[in-house]
């Protein structure tokens, strides 16, 4: 079977998505498509290609029953330039595979991440790891920028003063702060990349993450459309329940039959789906009430 080619992915290789103020992100390569993750699938039972809706169909209930493995037939690298403290939080999915501008071997460059005066917001009351919705006076935005900027002039020119001195690279870098930027490569495949994104496209991830995230979707969609279709439908807009809240559901749902029918015919949901859906609310088809008839005249 020749290489996947995807289209859309094709378009985007190496164009630079801008991120943040001197960020970006680049697909530089990748490797399969939706239909490497078909051909995986098969492959148990020998079976060829068959039409664009089976694919479709395949796709959505590999990730529904959570077969991920052909998922990971499908591998995206991404060159990625971004502050410090949000590579940090890239480090942590432990499931890409990176290399990093090395600060010991080159001068690192002088440019840092200053937010965009919109994006500066107090601590959050509710949410201890995130940003307040409540907007910070004009003032106090120009004033955390004039701070922020100083104090990474002031450790730059340091820097500078101690390499013209002679001292060793690695050693001149270490008071350099978490908003310099840095330059990864970033190879994932496309299951772990769905972990990624679930977890860093979600309004609760950082800001400053949550783009890089959002710029990697695009490539995500991009290189297996149909995958990232079956993701944005079970896992990053759908959810499970505890069994309390399932209860609860289920109340709900054998409480009211007539209506919960009539919004599931509407939907138009394939057979196969509709089964899976009513037997975790504890039903078959045979206790749904019987379609009306519609009278004519
Ligand atoms: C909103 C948010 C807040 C966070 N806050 C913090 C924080 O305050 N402090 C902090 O330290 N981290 C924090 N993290 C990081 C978080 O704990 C994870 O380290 C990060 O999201 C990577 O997820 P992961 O381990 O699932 O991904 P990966 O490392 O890519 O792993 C993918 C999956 O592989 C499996 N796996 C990988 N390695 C192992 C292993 N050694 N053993 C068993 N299974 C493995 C797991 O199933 C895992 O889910 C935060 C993350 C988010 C999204």
């Amino acid at each position: 079977m020749a290489h996947s080619i995807a289209p859309a992915a094709e378009a985007l290789l190496d164009k630079a998505l801008p991120v943040l103020d001197h960020g970006f992100v680049r697909l530089v390569d990748y490797m399969g498509s939706d239909d490497r993750i078909v051909q995986a699938a098969r492959v148990s039972y020998g079976d060829g290609t068959k039409t664009v809706r089976e694919d479709k169909g395949l796709i959505d209930y590999l990730l529904r029953h959570k077969h991920t493995s052909p998922f990971e037939q499908v591998v995206l690298t991404f060159h990625l330039k971004m502050p410090i403290f949000v590579a940090r939080q890239h480090i942590r999915h432990r499931m890409a595979r990176l290399n990093e501008i090395s600060g010991r071997y080159s001068v690192m460059r002088d440019e840092f991440y200053v937010p965009a005066a919109d994006t500066i917001r107090y601590q959050s009351k509710d949410n201890k790891q995130g940003r307040s919705h409540e907007e910070v006076p004009v003032e106090l935005q120009q004033r955390v920028i004039e701070l922020l900027e100083a104090e990474q002039r002031a450790t730059y020119a340091g820097y500078e003063e101690m390499l013209e001195l002679g001292l060793a690279r690695e050693l001149a870098r270490i008071n350099l702060g978490l908003s310099l930027y840095t330059e990864m490569y970033w190879q994932i495949d496309l299951h772990n990349l769905f972990h990624y994104l679930r977890l860093r496209i979600d309004p609760h991830a950082q800001y400053e993450i949550r783009v890089y995230g959002e710029a990697m979707a695009k490539a995500a969609q991009a290189v297996a459309p149909m995958a990232y279709e079956a993701f944005q439908e079970h896992i990053l807009h759908g959810g499970s329940f505890g069994r309390t809240e399932l209860d609860i559901i289920k109340t709900l749902v054998h409480d009211n039959l007539e209506e919960f029918s009539a919004i599931l015919r509407q939907e138009g949901m394939r057979k196969g789906r509709e089964r899976e859906f009513l037997a975790k609310l504890g039903l078959t088809h045979k206790d749904l009430p019987e379609a009306p008839v519609a009278v004519e005249g």
